[in-house]
């Protein structure tokens, strides 16, 4: 379980780094580009004949569509800091290589402990929407500023806030040198906010 854990961890460490990412909120649709993954919304396409009910009801899930990838986004649930969250873990899943021939639809914002494709999709989405150097630079422990900070989900922020408040007890920050580059690459931004220049 660890493994998982690191690997996705490290993983969208990697993909803030690729993408060009320097500033908060995370932008997803940048990512997603970058990879070459589309993003749709159910309202714009016939889903509704292709796919059972059960599946539509979630907040979104990616398929393979002849080898390209595409997330499909339920605009029916209004929250844009709920769809945001979706897109970041329907991203982990497309970006992890995941098993997508099957539709992944059960897109809950608490980990499962006996899926680990969902777990690593979780664990991708916060530490890629929510990097916790960054958080930490800017001394940020309570939800409502991760909510406001990264535009996400008062659920996402408060199980982020949680995380935090190990890490900073530990003290485990930049200590793998992947996490560093990130820092180093939110510098501008963190100098701002700091200084609110
Ligand atoms: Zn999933």
């Amino acid at each position: 379980m660890y493994n998982n854990y690191k690997k996705a961890r490290n993983m969208s460490w990697e993909v803030l780094l690729k993408c060009g990412i320097r500033e908060l909120p995370v932008d997803l649709n940048a990512i997603a580009n970058f990879y070459g993954i589309k993003i749709s919304l159910y309202s714009d396409t016939n889903l509704t004949q292709l796919f059972k009910e059960d599946v539509l009801a979630g907040d979104g899930f990616i398929i393979s569509n002849n080898g390209e990838k595409q997330i499909y986004l339920n605009n029916k649930i209004n929250n844009q800091n709920r769809r945001r969250f979706t897109v970041a873990h329907e991203l982990g899943h497309g970006i992890l290589n995941h098993n997508i021939l099957i539709v992944h639809y059960r897109n809950s914002e608490i980990d499962s402990e006996t899926d680990l494709q969902e777990l690593e999709a979780n664990v991708f989405a916060r530490d890629l929407t929510m990097p916790a150097t960054v958080l930490a630079a800017l001394n940020i422990h309570r939800p409502d500023e991760i909510m406001k900070l990264c535009n996400i989900s008062k659920k996402s922020a408060e199980i982020r806030a949680k995380r935090m408040a190990l890490l900073y007890e530990r003290n485990v920050f930049n200590t793998h040198p992947i996490e560093r580059e990130v820092r180093k690459q939110f510098d501008d931004f963190i100098k701002k906010k700091r200084y609110l220049l």
